[in-house]
């Protein structure tokens, strides 16, 4: 396989994903609002324990919606990058990351030792 070939299907695959994630990420959006509203109008209807469930359950949507956020911001800076024909640069050291590495998570940044230097990425 060659690497424009590869990088063809790397596009499709992180197309594929960012319409994946922008669909999840209005769903949760939608059932965030939805717990949200259950905790205010319910409030004095609900026991106390069952109203802390319910923020339990809305932090923890929040929480998740961050995390669909930020891989959304991830794949759409991989995307940009293809299109300046810089995809698949280690965005820290500017080594060129290995191609099995972007096959398991496309939207990879930084190489495998600079990934390892950063906890983050
Ligand atoms: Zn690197």
């Amino acid at each position: 396989m060659s690497n424009q070939h590869a990088l063809q299907q790397l596009r499709q695959q992180l197309q594929q994903q960012l319409q994946d994630e922008v669909q999840a990420i209005s769903d949760i959006a939608e059932s965030a609002q939805a717990s949200a509203d259950t905790v205010t109008l319910d409030q004095t209807r609900m026991g106390r324990l069952s109203r802390m469930d319910a923020m339990q359950g809305q932090a923890m949507a929040q929480a998740t919606n961050a995390r669909r956020s930020a891989r959304l911001v991830a794949i759409q800076a991989a995307l940009t990058r293809m299109q300046h024909g810089n995809y698949g640069d280690c965005q820290e050291c500017g080594e060129q990351i290995a191609w099995a590495r972007l096959q398991v998570n496309a939207a990879v940044s930084l190489c495998i030792h600079c990934a390892e230097q950063s906890p983050t990425a």
